[in-house]
């Protein structure tokens, strides 16, 4: 797997027409300048899955990812979406574990690892997220904080599942704040996960798993992040609502 890559959430926005809509100026925009050749992947609302993996089908550097999916394979559970179904739609990736899951779903550890055991046994690639709060940040246990939600979030996974795994640090202080990890922040934070995943998976899978940061990056503020040496690419909220910005955070990716 290529350590560089982007990623777009969506989160809860847009309708059918807008999706394929900014689906289509994304893939207009991308041609229009320098973006490289790493993978981009488009996190969207569940409904609009199929039509935006679609839309993508012949542009092979991009793929779909689900938001979220439930730890189960099939069953009654209603209103749920399983990583089988996620995949039979043509997604190649799921996000799991977004702080806003975390937050307002009471995702805790025990059912992230579960969610990600789901995943990988579905073939899906996972993002899994990780961040500190403010609160933990003051009192300088942000890497305490990152650590267990490392360890208990996917620790359990074997190797060859680990290997397909992507990283987003995301302090949850950034995320929609337009506040921004510094880059040494973010550097400092990116180097001491991938310490974690040596620890447990050892030199050739930390070396290869992609480390995304995420919160309130912009194409102002892009290119300083991803030139950190372990910084490896973004997840891009808000600003991947706008096919300029987002192809331009995508400029800025490929230019380090
Ligand atoms: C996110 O939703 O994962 C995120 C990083 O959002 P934003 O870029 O808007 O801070």
């Amino acid at each position: 797997m290529s350590r560089k890559l982007l990623a777009a959430n969506w989160k809860m926005h847009l309708n059918l027409g807008e999706a394929l809509s900014l689906t289509q100026d994304i893939l207009q925009q991308f041609k229009s300048v320098q973006t490289g050749d790493y993978p981009v992947v488009l996190g969207v609302p569940a409904p609009f899955l199929y039509p935006v993996a679609q839309a993508v089908m012949g542009h092979p550097r991009f793929a779909v990812a689900a938001q979220n999916l439930h730890q189960e394979k099939y069953g009654a559970f209603t209103g749920e979406i399983s990583g089988e179904m996620i995949a039979s739609v043509g997604a190649g990736y799921v996000i799991v574990g977004h702080s806003e899951r975390r937050q307002y779903f009471g995702e805790n550890s025990d059912l992230l690892s579960n969610k990600l055991v789901r995943a990988r046994q579905a073939g899906l690639k996972p993002v899994f997220c990780v961040g500190e709060t403010l609160g933990d940040r003051v009192k300088g246990s942000e890497q305490e904080v990152i650590t267990k939600q490392l360890l208990f979030g996917c620790y359990n996974l074997l190797a060859e599942n680990f290997a397909q795994v992507v990283i987003a640090y995301e302090p949850v202080w950034a995320i929609g704040t337009g506040q921004t990890a510094t880059a040494e922040q973010a550097q400092e934070m990116h180097a001491f996960i991938r310490s974690k995943i040596l620890d447990r998976y050892g030199e050739t899978i930390a070396q290869n798993t992609p480390i995304l940061y995420g919160g309130s990056v912009r194409p102002e503020n892009a290119r300083e992040l991803f030139s950190q040496p372990d910084v490896d690419g973004g997840l891009i909220g808000g600003a991947s609502l706008n096919a300029a910005d987002f192809a331009r955070i995508a400029e800025a990716l490929a230019a380090v």
